[in-house]
């Protein structure tokens, strides 16, 4: 490594990518400023600064660390990722060593102890690390997977106590890899990508110029390290941007919401803080009706609200606006992205000051059949989710592969310097997807003018007699019936016990009364038969049944396997 840059002064964009080919070189000129991350308790008070100086010399001397135990280039170090300076050590201790971080996820609530150990299992054999840290409350689970899987487990505390060996650090060029970032495993179970130095810093020059981000910028995060947004978006982009960050732990968030807004109204200069639609839901929720929300929230210099990770949904947003706008929070603030781990992160950001646009769209034509003027029209709000990021290209294609004009719906694929290298391993998925350097994303959408539209996921796609319907016009409409909220409904197909395919819709329920539940399942149906024209086996659940990912989306796949398999048990019901 080259000696330490100086301080940054001159806050161009272009002065601070042009010099990183890795990621240890992005460190070294961050550690060379004044800023760095802060990590706050649940009541939000700060516990722990840790400036970028300090993230750099501990984990250089990780990485010695590492090697004294036989690390060499390329071996993997998966970490479970809580949102700490441990962690972040260990992250950039793994990359200065020359080996791959690979962020697994912590403990939820859904699913228990088993159901944690085996998918940590899972992740440990597809990676097959060297070593799996983990912070000492989770040793027993964490040692148990490890054990399981022949990985060594270590305590990242105990790991601390090592003698630090005067031994050299590796030299890196921009395209080794640098890390595997697992998929959410919304669709099928989570996918190692294995995203290179390269990859890494163009995605984060392309959010710093796409977001205009600048080092006056604070930003505020909840989001898990495990997962792209918070890992990319929310960590490494802060580092290679030199953007001092607040952090609250994402349990700590799903305890008390609030406590997020608590905190930007508290440090007066948060200009940045990011969630998926369900934090800004949860957050407008919790609030209701309150009146006064002024007095305790200052949210008027939030100029960066991004929204990606999954479906943006307009009346979510406005009920935040309607929410918290008495608290200086500007609608102009949400900036739409959307992207995947396959392409490290964003693929496209809508430019800062736009907010949320939508555009309407007839549902018939969104299932790919002609529009019937004889049919009751009904609309879905779309969001402009911005235009492609620097560097990368976008197409959308039908299944023959051509290019499809503006408004026509296909497959969304990219092409950039984003990309990622490959899935860790697995050739086969990586050739299923990544063909001639372009990506398919899985998902299907349109393009007008430069703008992308998001639609929804091809693999979640409901397709009945040939015609194509969406889950999310089902679910939508199911939440407007009173009593429901958005997450208590999934749908998928299934095959009936007459073998014909049907959808069928789980619905989370929390009334205790089974003629209630019986009225609430025959209005469902109706609702659903008005939107679908057909028949539905509804099937009504007890709260907190639906599957998330450990990123916090709904995941209809697994819901449909538990369904199947006889895991999600709905109520039982008279016909
Ligand atoms: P898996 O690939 O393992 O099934 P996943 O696709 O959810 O899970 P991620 O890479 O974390 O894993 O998420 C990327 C996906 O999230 C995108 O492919 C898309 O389906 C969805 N997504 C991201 N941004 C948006 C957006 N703005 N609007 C709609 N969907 C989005
Ligand atoms: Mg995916």
């Amino acid at each position: 490594m080259t000696d330490l840059q100086p301080t940054p002064t001159a806050d161009t964009l272009a002065r601070r990518f042009a010099d990183f080919s890795t990621l240890g070189e992005a460190l070294d000129y961050a550690a060379g400023g004044t800023r760095g991350f802060n990590f706050h308790d649940p009541r939000g008070t700060l516990v722990r600064p840790y400036p970028f100086s300090e993230l750099r010399s501990d984990a250089r001397a990780h990485a010695r660390r590492l090697i004294a135990r036989g690390v060499v280039p390329g071996d993997r170090i998966a970490i479970v990722a809580e949102t700490s300076a441990e962690f972040a050590a260990l992250f950039f201790g793994s990359v200065y060593a020359g080996a791959w971080p690979v962020p697994l996820p912590l403990p939820t609530s859904f699913g228990g102890k088993e159901s944690y150990v085996e998918q940590l299992g899972v992740q440990l054999r597809s990676s097959d690390p060297k070593f799996l840290f983990y912070p000492a409350e989770l040793a027993e689970m964490g040692g148990e997977a490890a054990q399981r899987c022949g990985v060594a487990g270590i305590d990242w505390e105990g790991f601390t106590t090592d003698a630090v060996t005067d031994v050299a650090l590796p030299q890196a060029s921009s395209n080794d890899i640098c890390y595997l970032q697992y998929s959410s495993g919304s669709t099928r179970f989570p996918h190692g990508v294995a995203v290179t130095h390269a990859a890494l810093l163009s995605n984060l020059a392309a959010h710093a110029h796409g977001m205009h981000i600048a080092q006056s910028d604070r930003c505020i995060s909840w989001l898990p390290w495990y997962h792209d947004m918070g890992l990319v978006g929310c960590m490494l982009s802060m580092v290679a941007n030199q953007v001092s960050t607040d952090y609250l732990k994402t349990e700590d968030f799903a305890r008390r919401p609030l406590a997020w807004l608590d905190l930007i109204s508290r440090n007066p200069g948060t200009s940045c803080s990011y969630s998926p639609t369900f934090g800004y839901d949860i957050c407008a929720r919790r609030i209701g009706s309150q009146s006064r929300v002024e007095e305790r929230f200052d949210l008027s210099r939030w100029r960066l609200a991004g929204n990606g990770a999954d479906m943006i949904r307009p009346d979510v947003m406005q009920s935040f606006v309607n929410a918290f706008a008495p608290a200086g929070f500007k609608a102009s603030a949400f900036l739409p992205s959307y992207g995947l781990a396959e392409a490290t992160l964003a693929v496209t950001l809508m430019p800062p000051g736009e907010g949320i646009v939508v555009d309407l769209v007839e549902e018939q034509r969104l299932s790919g059949a002609p529009v019937d003027a004889s049919k009751p029209k009904r609309y879905r709000s779309i969001v402009n989710c911005g235009k492609a990021c620097r560097g990368m290209s976008i197409e959308i294609r039908n299944p023959d592969g051509v290019v499809l004009a503006d408004r026509e719906i296909g497959k969304v694929w990219t092409a950039g310097p984003s990309i990622m290298h490959s899935y860790f391993r697995d050739p086969e998925a990586t050739e299923a997807c990544l063909i001639d350097g372009w990506l398919d994303t899985g998902d299907m959408g349109y393009m007008v003018d430069g703008y992308l539209y998001i639609v929804g996921r091809a693999k979640d796609m409901i397709i009945i007699n040939g015609k194509n319907h969406w889950p999310q016009d089902i679910e939508w409409a199911v939440e407007q019936l009173p009593g429901f909220k958005s997450g208590d409904i999934a749908a998928f197909s299934i095959t009936t016990p007459a073998g014909e395919e049907a959808p069928a819709v789980l619905v989370q329920c929390r009334t205790t009364d089974e003629g209630e539940r019986r009225r609430l399942r025959d209005e469902i149906r109706e609702k659903v038969r008005s939107i679908t024209g057909m028949n539905c086996v509804i099937e009504l659940v007890p709260p907190r049944t639906l599957p998330r990912t450990s990123s916090g989306k709904l995941s209809r796949a697994k819901a449909r396997n538990l369904y199947l398999s006889g895991e999600i048990q709905p109520y039982e019901l008279a016909a």
